[in-house]
């Protein structure tokens, strides 16, 4: 009746250890990034996590040098001044660590690695 061992035993690993890996392995590679319409994007990763994020939100988080201060980390953009209609214009990979965004404001200076964008896509909550 009762004998016999359950199928499905628990492992014992570590959840831990797993998230450590996450956070600090090559782990943050994208296997489907997807232009959804023309204002946003979803970046499916390695590990089957899937970010959702909107032309404006991305061009507000630009990293480079005009947008950012490159000696104090300050953000130089202010984020009031991006509308909520930005588009994307063109999507670029950035040898194979990073994307670049032509936006239609004109701005494309920005390059995004995957681990900002896994980075801003948790810090959004998602
Ligand atoms: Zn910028």
């Amino acid at each position: 009746m009762n004998g016999g061992a359950p199928a499905a035993a628990p492992k014992p690993t570590s959840l831990m250890s797993d998230a450590m890996m996450e956070r600090r392995g090559p782990a943050v590679e994208p296997r489907e990034i997807m232009q959804e319409g023309d204002a946003g994007l979803r970046i499916t990763w390695a590990d089957g996590h899937e970010c959702h994020f909107t032309a404006a939100g991305l061009r507000r988080a630009c990293p480079c040098a005009q947008c950012v201060n490159e000696w104090t980390g300050q953000r130089m953009l202010k984020p009031e001044t991006i509308g909520d209609a930005l588009r994307i214009n063109d999507i670029a990979i950035v040898g194979r660590y990073a994307l670049n965004f032509r936006w239609s404001d004109g701005h494309e200076t920005g390059i995004y690695s995957f681990r900002l964008l896994r980075e801003l896509c948790e810090q959004s909550g998602q």
